[in-house]
């Protein structure tokens, strides 16, 4: 890994940047090189130069932004700049196939095999599957990014590539002939996990269903696929500090210990 990466905060820039912590801190940087240029012209210079490339690197400089800055946005009556898509509504589903089956065709399949049951109420898991499940999380969640992203590509169709990315594989980025998408490790954990428990315990669905189901299995999470604890169903408002206005009244699952959505119930 070089310096360079080692710097890098792939999870706070990119298509990942969140703009309220880019403009705050982009802010509180030529506040500090105004204070430097009544000192010494060469040091505002510096200053706005090393604070810069921090921000382009890291995604913001002031430690704990990310908590700080996406809140005090909500209360400021402009709207910030819209970011591209927020983390935690990709999927591994569809990487790499135009042609997956619809929702429907995939519930319908999961309903056949046993996977999901409907007691005329609500959907459910089996508690089988669930079992198969979360062993798969346990065995994945201590991957390291690397072991990840393959058991990722070996549950995807040929064609699709999945490559570590930040510190210990925060993020894993899947590409298809469809385009990338990042995927938070949570995400990428839950998904992957359950790609494989399908394969044990329902060989006789297609891989084209498979592919299909991880994202609409991720519903079903009682837990977080890395730390266990308990999920709660809230808006990226009130948690994960949302990076985009246009998505901060999704309804979603999140971990409230690791900050991060795990699942984004359809609008
Ligand atoms: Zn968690």
């Amino acid at each position: 890994m070089s310096a360079f990466e080692r710097i890098r905060r792939p999870e706070y820039t990119g298509r990942n940047r969140c703009w309220p912590c880019t403009i705050t801190n982009a802010a509180l940087l030529a506040v500090l090189g105004a204070v430097a240029a009544v000192v010494w012209l060469p040091l505002a210079a510096a200053v706005l130069a090393g604070g810069g490339a921090g921000i382009w690197l890291r995604g913001y400089l002031v430690p704990y932004t990310p908590r700080v800055a996406p809140p005090l946005f909500d209360r400021l009556p402009i709207s910030s700049p819209k970011s591209g898509e927020a983390t935690g509504r990709g999927s591994i589903a569809g990487a790499g196939d135009s042609a997956a089956p619809d929702g429907e065709a995939v519930l319908g399949a999961l309903l056949d095999a046993g996977v999901v049951t409907d007691d005329g109420e609500a959907l459910a898991l089996d508690p089988s599957f669930r079992d198969a499940w979360t062993d798969e999380q346990r065995t994945l969640r201590d991957a390291d990014g690397e072991a990840l992203a393959a058991a990722i590509e070996s549950t995807t169709p040929e064609g699709v590539t999945a490559r570590a990315q930040g510190t210990n594989g925060a993020l894993i980025l899947v590409e298809g002939s469809d385009g990338g998408v990042t995927l938070a490790r949570p995400i990428a954990v839950a998904e992957a996990a359950a790609a494989r428990a399908l394969e044990t315990t329902a060989p006789e669905l297609s891989a084209a269903v498979r592919a299909g189901a991880v994202r609409p299995l991720r519903g079903f999470l009682e837990s977080c696929p890395v730390c266990e604890t308990e999920v709660v169903e809230t808006t990226p408002r009130s948690c994960c500090g949302t990076t985009n206005p246009r998505y901060e009244d999704d309804r979603i699952l999140a971990c409230p210990s690791c900050d991060r959505r795990l699942y984004t119930f359809p609008a």
